[in-house]
């Protein structure tokens, strides 16, 4: 989802800072559709309508004040996530500020108990507090009318970031505190299934909401819930299976491979007998020297004589034999890869993972719960 960005030139906590491509669109038209409702926003504010407020460009420039503000308190939230996270360990990848707001990435949710729910609660808590601390300071300061607008309006983006937030719903902040929850009595595995059936209905609920009130951005985040509750699901339920498998276990092992002379007739020829689309190309020592596939071998330049050696993929997606199984899921699912070559210590060719091996071991792996499950009853 979050490919084209900029990354700050300085980390916070220690967590680069990405802003995502579509944060530039969303800034401007924000501060577009604050500063041509201030009045409105004057007034909900129980704040004099000041004409040194409403003329020329101050009312976009306040929009934009307001716009910014609010996606540096987004960018807070989730340093309170990220704050809260790295006290139980966690290690966070980085955090990306875009459309809907920031994600915070984790490279891997801690274990402890309840730590998910802790972790998640922190974000919300934050943006009560910044909305406190902007409080404050309108209570107690001298402020010009601009600053104390924008001072407003962050009040209110901070409630609201927070109450929003702590929706039940998965991927949200309240949707991971009630499947955390969930999961200290029932499992992680049944935690999930309701988290994401109560999640869906929400969604549905938002669109609906958002259509009748002709709210695009709610109807947007409604569909990005529905979204995402699958890949969360579907995370957690490898994460589940797969845990203490390691790749050793689910590998084909001893695989066809060619070295870098076979010339690509032959490699066709192979591909037609085996009916494989890709092979692992291996030296004199059994070193992993490349990837061949069918693609490469149908390159226009590629002649009868061509060799493997001329063809082949050099940077091989590889993993050793002993790495776990879900890091080498994660592993595929970033790099969209089909399959992984696996290897000892020494670069050898031991076996090769595909996606299909691993699918087949989660649902051997859900089979074997619900029989078990099924006999207990
Ligand atoms: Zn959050």
């Amino acid at each position: 989802m979050f490919r084209a960005g900029v990354t700050l030139p300085f980390k916070l906590l220690g967590i680069p800072i990405k802003l995502d491509f579509s944060l530039f669109l969303i800034l401007p038209l924000f501060a577009w559709l604050i500063g041509s409702q201030l009045p409105m926003f004057l007034q909900t504010f129980g704040l004099a309508r000041q004409p040194q407020l409403t003329e020329g460009l101050t009312p976009y420039l306040l929009g934009l004040a307001a716009a910014v503000g609010l996606f540096l308190s987004v960018l807070v939230h989730e340093l309170g996530h990220s704050f809260v996270g790295q006290r139980y360990g966690a290690k966070i990848k980085e955090i990306t500020l875009w459309l809907l707001g920031g994600v915070a990435q984790f490279e891997e949710m801690p274990k402890r108990r309840g730590a998910e729910a802790v972790i998640a609660i922190a974000g919300p808590l934050t943006s009560l507090a910044l909305a406190g601390l902007a409080w404050l300071v309108v209570q107690t300061a001298p402020l010009g009318a601009a600053t104390t607008f924008v001072l407003i309006y962050l009040i209110v983006a901070n409630l609201a970031l927070a109450i929003f937030n702590l929706l039940p719903a998965l991927p949200l902040d309240g949707g991971r505190v009630l499947r955390s929850l969930l999961a200290l009595r029932l499992g992680e595995l049944r935690a999930t299934e309701i988290s994401a059936t109560i999640s869906r209905s929400l969604a549905v609920l938002l669109g609906i909401i958002g259509l009748l009130g002709l709210n695009f951005f709610l109807v947007l985040i409604a569909f990005f819930i529905y979204t995402a509750v699958g890949a969360e699901a579907q995370h957690t339920l490898a994460s589940e299976m797969l845990r203490g498998v390691r790749v050793e276990q689910l590998m084909t092992p001893n695989p066809t491979a060619v070295t870098p002379h076979v010339m690509v007739k032959e490699l066709v020829g192979l591909m037609l007998q085996e009916r494989h689309l890709g092979y692992p190309v291996i030296d004199l020592h059994g070193q992993v020297v490349g990837l061949v596939e069918l693609a490469d071998a149908q390159r226009p330049e590629v002649a009868e004589t061509t060799t493997v050696g001329e063809i082949m993929q050099r940077a091989v997606p590889k993993v050793t034999w002993q790495t776990e199984a879900l890091e080498a899921f994660k592993k595929m699912a970033e790099r969209n890869f089909g399959r992984l070559i696996v290897v000892d210590e020494e670069g050898r060719l031991m076996g090769v993972l595909s996606k299909t091996d691993m699918i087949r071991a989660i649902q051997v792996q859900l089979l074997e719960r619900r029989l078990s499950q099924g006999y207990r009853s």
